[in-house]
């Protein structure tokens, strides 16, 4: 519950004590009346029905903690159970509330349910209701604050990860300011500059992308897009590199299917898997990009011949800046966000991206997509006079 719902409920607790639930009935009013609040005397209907009204988990609790009422939320967040409170530390700031006549608030971290699956983190606030009652409202932090942690995480990361780069940087530059008597050095310092500005660069690129994909409608402007065109734009950018190190990157027949979205970041997603495959292959061997279409969706595969991964790593790789050998990620280039990026890029376009993977033998990282439904009939096609 936000500050607002706050309030609105610290004025709705004034005006039960003042004896009237005019509002709270109106409050209650835009909604069903679900029967959320338990058998018991003496809690008026006005409160019932404002619990029933509310979104976020709230209960009232007699004088012994038997629960008066509770809203549906408070149920589903598995507060409640058989009448009483399933968490000791909430019957204890309700026990506090009776003792000390005053509005707590407490910021509590409780195994999530009667059997304690993980935890939940709750803001909870409990109000005296009346001489004979405590009203307990609880608002579910969990996910703002696992949120808060991924940000925190993230720019701890992006701050290390562009430490190095920028301390070269300006290493290199007072490297170069020093030997202006030696060309040689000059051209090899400046060489290196070139390098380091490149990884920048890249690093920054992805951390851009990433956002983009990460904040919310991220996919601006979708529409039908070719597959066969993806894969083979996705392909053609690395026929370079893949030559170079004389790697072929070899497609089967892909079926005439389209999907439903960004043309730009299906390529990158592609791009990124075609750019690992190559990284990691040993020179002189092949790429394969496979495309099948298969119960409603498309999917496209990557696979190398290269050193694999083991299996404890597999789920861990899609996570942001995580690679399974830092030191090789970055003689490659590598931002440590690739996989990141097609993982975000999939799933904004409602797929998921699988790997298969065996040290030794190689990897297939597939990419799986809903198909697009099939466009319209095209005008020309209507035969006038038909039915
Ligand atoms: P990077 O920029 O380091 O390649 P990615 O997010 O693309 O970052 O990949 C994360 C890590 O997963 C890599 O550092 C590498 O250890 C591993 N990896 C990705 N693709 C492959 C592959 N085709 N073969 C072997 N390892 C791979």
């Amino acid at each position: 519950m936000d500050s607002t719902g706050l309030v609105l409920l610290s004025a709705a607790l004034g005006l039960i004590v003042g004896a009237g639930f005019v509002v709270l009935l109106n409050l209650a009013s835009g909604r069903g009346s679900h029967a959320a609040s338990v058998a018991s005397s003496g809690v008026p209907d006005g409160v019932r029905h404002m619990l029933d009204a509310l979104e976020s988990p709230a209960v009232v609790l007699d004088a012994s903690n038997n629960v008066a009422a509770a809203s549906p939320a408070a149920y589903a967040a598995a507060l409640v159970w058989d009448d009483r409170l399933v968490h000791a530390e909430l019957a204890g700031l309700v026990d506090d509330v009776r003792s000390g006549g005053e509005t707590l608030t407490r910021e509590l971290e409780l195994a999530r349910g009667p059997l304690g699956h993980g935890s939940v983190i709750l803001h909870a606030r409990a109000a005296g209701l009346g001489s004979r009652y405590v009203l307990l409202l609880a608002d579910d932090r969990t996910e703002s604050v696992r949120l808060d942690e991924v940000r925190r995480d993230f720019i701890a990361n992006i701050s290390h990860e562009l430490k190095t780069p920028i301390a070269s940087l300006a290493l290199l530059s007072e490297a170069i300011e020093g030997s202006a008597a030696d060309p040689e050095r000059v051209r090899r310092f400046a060489e290196h500059l070139a390098d380091e500005t490149q990884r920048l660069k890249r690093i920054t690129e992805d951390v851009i992308e990433l956002s983009r994909l990460q904040s919310a409608n991220a996919l601006t402007d979708p529409s039908r897009v070719d597959v066969a065109a993806v894969v083979a734009a996705a392909i053609e950018a690395n026929g370079v590199a893949a030559s170079a190190r004389n790697i072929s990157l070899v497609a089967g027949r892909i079926p005439e299917t389209a999907v439903y979205g960004v043309e730009r970041v299906l390529v990158a997603a592609v791009h990124n898997l075609i750019v690992n495959a190559i990284q990691h292959s040993p020179d002189d061997s092949r790429v394969g990009i496979g495309v099948k279409a298969a119960d409603g969706a498309i999917e496209i595969a990557v696979t190398d011949q290269g050193e694999g991964i083991p299996e404890h790593e597999h789920s861990r790789i899609f996570e942001r800046f995580y690679r399974v050998d830092p030191a090789r990620s970055r003689q490659t280039g590598g931002t440590g966000l690739g996989l990141s990026i097609v993982k975000h890029a999939v799933q904004e376009h409602g797929g998921q991206v699988s790997v298969w993977s065996k040290p030794g033998e190689g990897s297939t990282f597939t990419i799986r997509l809903p198909l697009a439904a099939a466009a319209p009939r095209p005008a020309a096609t209507v035969i006038e006079g038909d039915a």
